[in-house]
């Protein structure tokens, strides 16, 4: 704790943080701060019919909000550590019991049968070097490769949300939705449409929240 630096942060990520919330050392930079968590899990549309995939869930704080708001959700982390940190910290927050766990690299990740509304998508920035980064390129920071990560998403839904750095290059980003969902995109010019919203949290965390699908509807011509 005392070579912590984001330990005085630990109510503004986890408001119930000293009931037992479990987290390990990647989860101090990378947690979704608890407001902003219910943030992203309010604005989604309809989201008490729907089903959401939490791809690379961690130690649950967007699962945790997911939970709350979402008939079921769906949580994968390639690692059984941070799916026991988040079924623990789902246990904390009285979560009902309509998260289904999965522990597998997301890219090869097996969800047939399953129907899925929603993909949320917050994989590793890079470690917290990404600020220093003046436009920040997904094809270079992020694990697994941004590409095969959208390409992934789009074959489970249609309507995907990515948190991501707020120096993101969304030209880049748009680049990348288009080559791999050009078959649906009904206007011949090669525009798409995201939605970008930019967090504002009291913590050091400054990111956006970009979504991309039909189900969105208030939409930003990029
Ligand atoms: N939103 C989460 C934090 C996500 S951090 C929260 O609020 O807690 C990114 C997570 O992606 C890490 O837990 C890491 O283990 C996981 N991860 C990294 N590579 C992955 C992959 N290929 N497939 C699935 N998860 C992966």
């Amino acid at each position: 704790q005392k070579n912590n630096p984001y330990y005085v942060q630990r109510f503004y990520f986890f408001s119930l943080y000293d009931k037992g919330i479990q987290m390990d050392k990647e989860s101090w930079y990378s947690v979704t701060p608890e407001e902003i968590s219910e943030y992203i899990a309010s604005i989604i549309p309809n989201s008490y019919n729907s089903t959401i995939l939490d791809a690379f869930c961690g130690c649950g704080g967007n699962s945790i909000s997911f939970s709350k708001k979402f008939k079921r959700v769906f949580a994968n982390d390639l690692y059984e550590e941070k799916i026991g940190m988040t079924k623990n910290n789902a246990k904390v927050y009285n979560c009902p019991d309509n998260i289904i766990y999965f522990i597998n690299d997301f890219l090869t990740l097996n969800l047939e049968g399953e129907n899925i509304d929603y993909v949320f998508l917050s994989p590793p920035w890079g470690g917290p070097e990404y600020k220093n980064e003046e436009i920040y390129s997904l094809k270079k920071w992020i694990i697994p490769d941004i590409e095969k990560i959208i390409e992934k998403s789009l074959k489970i839904s249609k309507n995907i949300m990515l948190y991501l750095p707020r120096n993101t290059d969304l030209e880049e980003l748009a680049n990348i939705i288009y080559k791999y969902d050009k078959n649906d995109i009904e206007s011949l010019s090669n525009t798409i449409l995201l939605d970008v919203k930019y967090l504002n949290p009291a913590s050091k965390v400054k990111a956006i929240l970009v979504s991309y699908g039909p189900k969105y509807n208030t939409v930003k011509v990029k």
